[in-house]
C-alpha cells in the first residue's frame, strides 16, 4: 500500500487529495466538500494538511465545513493550513467569530513567505463558549494568542516535500516530491517460509535471515521501494507564471487547476512531457455528480409528485483529448517504479444504487392552490450533511423577491442546481443562531448575488463585515441585526477583534418595507442569540421558523393560530436525554408546541444523523408519545398522523399547499428503506 492516491474533487473549483498511508493532502476546499466527502464515502487519513493554491472564496468556501467534519471524526490534531497571505486574516475572523472557532481552536496557519497565526490550545474563552455554553463577558477576556515566528519557506515530513512557487497575483503553485518509501513486507513470502516470530525479529534486527543453507537478505520479503517521484500542482493565471515553474526529479504528473487557454500555456504542456490532469475540464460521467442520492430519489419523486420535487437532468459527455481530462471522484494510483501512467479506479459508492420502494400514487395534474408564495426545503439535517440531507436552509419564495431561512454550507449550490432561480432577485437571509450549520453557506451568496440583505443576531455581523472586506464585496448588502441586550455592536466588534467595522446597515422597518412583509422574532431556549422567526405575509397568509430550540413558551406565542410552524425535530421522544442536554426538541416536543400554538400545519426539519433517510418521524410512530404532556394522547396522534409533515432536501409547495403534503410525507417514510 505504499502507493501515492491522488483524488480529484471538483466542485465550483478542483479540489484536490493525495492520500499516503497515513497521512492526506489536501489542495483546495471549494464549498460542498464535506458533503462531497459523504455522499461518495471518502476518508481522509488520520493526519489532514490543507494546502490552498488561492484565496478566492471559490477556493476555500468549504474549509470551515471540512474542518468541522476533522473534528467531528477527531482527526483534527497536527492538522495545519497553508496558503497565500492574507491566509491568517481571513481565519482570524473565522476565529473570533466563533464560526468554526470551535473546529480551528488548535489550529495553525501558515503563509509561505509570510505571517503564522498560531493558536494556544484550548484557551480558557474558548472553553467557556463552547463547553460550558456561557457568552463570555467583556472584561477579563482571553484574546488569542498570537505568535510571529519566522516565515515558512516550505513544508515537509515523512512522506513528502512541499514547495510553494509563489505567482505575482498571490496564488500559489506547488512542487511535490514524494520521499523514498520502503516497499511494505509481503506476508505471504513470510507464510511461504513459514518463519516463526523469533525469525522474523531476527530478520528485521540484521536485515537478513539464514534458513537452512541459503541466505535471505530482508529485500526478498519486501515489495519493491517506491522511489522518490514529483508532482506538480499549477495554479496559473498568468503566462508569466509558467516561466517561474522548476521541475522536480522524476516529474509524474502535472495537476492544472487551469485550463490552459493561451498559446505559451498550451506549448507549456505540448513541451513537458509527462502526464498532465486537466482539473478543470469536467468529463461528466456517472460519479461525477454532486448530491448524487439525493438526485435520484428526486427524479424518482418528481414522476409521482411533479408539482414537489424537482427533476435533475445528466448530460454524461466524454471527449477525447490528448491529455487526461479531469474524472470527478476517481482515484489515480501512482505507480511505483517509474510504470507510466495511471491506474485508473471508479468510486466504491454509486448514488443509483439506493434502495427505493415503489410508491404506488400519481398526483393528479389539477391544481386548486391560491398563494403566490413558495415553501422549499434546501437542507433538513442538523450539524453536518449526509447523502440524503443537506444542512438547515428553507427557501421562502415570492413574487420578486426571495427569503432565506438559514442558510448552511451547499445552500447555493442546492438552489443552483435546480436552474430556476433568479440570484440577481432581493434576497433576506435570515440566519437563526450562531451555529456552522445554519450559516456557512452565505460566502456564496454574498459573492454572487447582487441584491442581498441580512437580518442576523448581533454576533453575527462582525464576522459578515470580515467577509465582506476579504471578498471585496461590492454590490448591495444591506445588514440589519437583532441587538443584544448584555452589550452593543461596537463592544461585540472590540470581542471579536474586528478589523473593519463599517457596514451598510438597515432598520427592520425598512427591511418589510422592502419585503412587502412583516417581521417578528423571539429569543428561543438553545444558544445566546438563537431567534425564532414568524413571517406574516400580505395576503394574510403566515409562517413560524423555530431555528434550533427547546420547545419554548415565546415560541408557542409567537406561533399562535399561524398558517405553517417550522419546528425543528432534532431526535424522536426515547432520546429525549440528548435533546434537553443538547437543547434541541423531539418530535413529541414539537408537535406539543403546534398544538399550543394552534398551528394550522407543522412542518419538522433538522433531523439528526440518525435519521437521515426517514426523517426522525417514522421511529416516532411505533413509540407514540412518551414525553410527559399536558395533551391526551387522542389528540397528539390525530395531530402527527393528520397535520404533520415531514421535510425531506426539494420539497417544495406553496403554502396553502402543505395541508395536503402530509400524505405525501407519509409516502415518503416509506419510500427509503432505512
Ligand atoms: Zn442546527
Ligand atoms: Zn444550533
Amino acid at each position: 500500500m505504499a502507493k501515492c492516491h491522488i483524488q480529484l474533487v471538483k466542485l465550483a473549483k478542483p479540489c484536490i487529495i493525495l492520500n499516503f498511508d497515513l497521512k492526506s493532502y489536501v489542495f483546495n476546499v471549494s464549498e460542498g466538500f464535506q458533503r462531497y466527502l459523504s455522499d461518495y464515502s471518502i476518508k481522509t487519513k488520520m493526519s489532514t494538511q490543507i494546502f490552498f493554491t488561492n484565496l478566492n472564496a471559490t477556493y476555500i468556501n468549504g474549509i470551515i465545513g471540512l474542518l468541522l467534519t476533522l473534528n467531528f471524526d477527531k482527526q483534527i490534531d497536527g492538522t495545519k493550513i497553508y496558503g497565500p497571505s492574507g491566509l491568517c486574516q481571513l481565519f482570524s475572523a473565522f476565529r473570533y467569530s466563533e464560526i468554526g472557532g470551535k473546529s480551528i481552536n488548535s489550529l495553525s496557519c501558515h503563509e509561505f513567505q509570510g505571517k503564522n497565526l498560531i493558536y494556544q490550545k484550548k484557551d480558557q474563552y474558548y472553553q467557556e463558549i463552547f463547553e460550558g455554553n456561557i457568552y463570555p463577558v467583556l472584561n477579563g477576556l482571553k484574546l488569542v494568542k498570537y505568535e510571529e515566528q519566522e516565515s515558512l519557506q516550505m513544508y515537509t515530513d515523512e512522506y513528502v516535500e512541499i514547495v510553494p512557487i509563489i505567482h505575482k497575483n498571490n496564488n500559489i503553485s506547488y512542487i511535490i516530491k514524494t520521499k523514498k518509501i520502503k516497499g511494505s513486507v509481503s506476508t505471504e513470502k513470510l507464510q511461504l517460509l513459514k518463519l516463526t516470530n523469533i525469525q522474523k525479529k531476527e530478520l528485521f534486527q540484521n536485515h537478513q535471515i539464514q534458513l537452512g543453507d541459503q541466505i535471505y537478505p530482508e529485500a526478498y520479503f519486501r515489495e519493491p521501494d517506491v522511489e522518490e517521484q514529483g508532482i506538480l500542482v499549477l495554479d496559473i493565471i498568468d503566462d508569466l507564471d509558467l516561466s517561474q515553474i522548476d521541475f522536480p526529479n522524476n516529474l509524474r504528473c502535472i495537476l492544472h487547476i487551469n485550463d490552459p487557454k493561451t498559446e505559451i500555456y498550451l506549448n507549456f504542456l505540448n513541451k513537458v512531457n509527462v502526464d498532465h490532469i486537466l482539473c478543470n475540464q469536467e468529463v461528466q460521467n456517472e460519479y461525477s455528480d454532486s448530491i448524487p442520492k439525493t438526485k435520484f430519489i428526486c427524479n424518482y419523486l418528481n414522476s409521482k409528485y411533479p408539482f414537489n420535487f424537482p427533476s435533475f437532468s445528466n448530460n454524461y459527455s466524454i471527449q477525447n483529448n490528448r491529455y487526461i481530462q479531469f474524472q470527478a471522484n476517481y482515484h489515480y494510483i501512482l505507480h511505483p517504479l517509474n510504470k507510466r501512467g495511471f491506474q485508473m479506479m471508479a468510486p466504491q459508492m454509486i448514488g443509483q444504487t439506493s434502495q427505493i420502494k415503489e410508491i404506488n400514487y400519481q398526483q393528479t395534474p389539477i391544481r386548486q392552490y391560491k398563494s403566490e408564495i413558495l415553501l422549499q426545503f434546501l437542507g433538513t439535517a442538523s450539524m453536518r450533511p449526509n447523502k440524503y440531507r443537506n444542512v438547515s436552509g428553507i427557501l421562502v419564495k415570492q413574487f420578486n423577491s426571495a427569503i432565506l431561512l438559514d442558510c448552511g454550507e451547499g445552500t447555493f449550490h442546492q438552489l443552483q442546481s435546480q436552474n430556476n432561480f433568479d440570484f440577481n432577485q432581493k434576497i433576506l437571509i435570515w440566519i437563526s443562531h450562531v451555529h456552522c450549520d445554519h450559516n456557512l453557506g452565505i460566502a456564496s451568496f454574498l459573492q454572487n448575488c447582487s441584491n442581498v440583505y441580512f437580518l442576523v443576531p448581533q454576533i453575527m455581523i462582525p464576522w459578515i463585515v470580515q467577509l465582506i472586506e476579504f471578498y471585496q464585496i461590492k454590490h448591495t448588502c444591506y445588514l440589519c441585526y437583532i441587538p443584544f441586550d448584555n452589550y452593543n455592536l461596537e463592544q461585540e466588534f472590540a470581542i471579536q477583534n474586528a478589523k473593519v467595522q463599517k457596514f451598510n446597515e438597515i432598520k427592520l422597518q425598512q427591511l418589510q418595507e422592502l419585503f412587502n412583509i412583516q417581521l417578528e422574532y423571539v429569543n428561543v431556549d438553545h444558544c445566546p442569540q438563537a431567534y425564532g422567526l414568524r413571517i406574516n405575509f400580505r395576503d394574510g397568509s403566515s409562517i413560524s421558523y423555530s431555528g434550533d430550540t427547546r420547545p419554548c413558551q415565546q415560541f408557542i406565542q409567537l406561533s399562535k393560530n399561524v398558517d405553517l410552524m417550522i419546528h425543528e425535530a432534532t431526535f424522536t421522544d426515547d432520546l429525549q436525554k440528548n435533546a434537553i442536554s443538547r437543547k434541541h426538541s423531539t418530535v413529541g416536543e414539537a408537535v406539543e408546541s403546534a398544538i399550543l400554538a394552534n398551528a394550522k400545519t407543522l412542518i419538522l426539519t433538522h433531523f439528526s444523523q440518525r435519521y437521515c433517510r426517514t426523517g426522525s418521524c417514522q421511529q416516532q410512530k411505533i413509540e407514540s408519545n412518551q414525553i410527559q404532556s399536558t395533551i391526551n394522547n387522542e389528540t397528539y396522534e390525530q395531530y402527527l398522523n393528520t397535520k404533520t409533515v415531514i421535510a425531506l432536501d426539494f420539497l417544495s409547495g406553496l403554502l396553502d399547499e402543505y395541508p395536503n403534503l402530509v400524505e405525501l410525507s407519509q409516502h415518503l417514510q416509506q419510500l427509503i428503506e432505512s
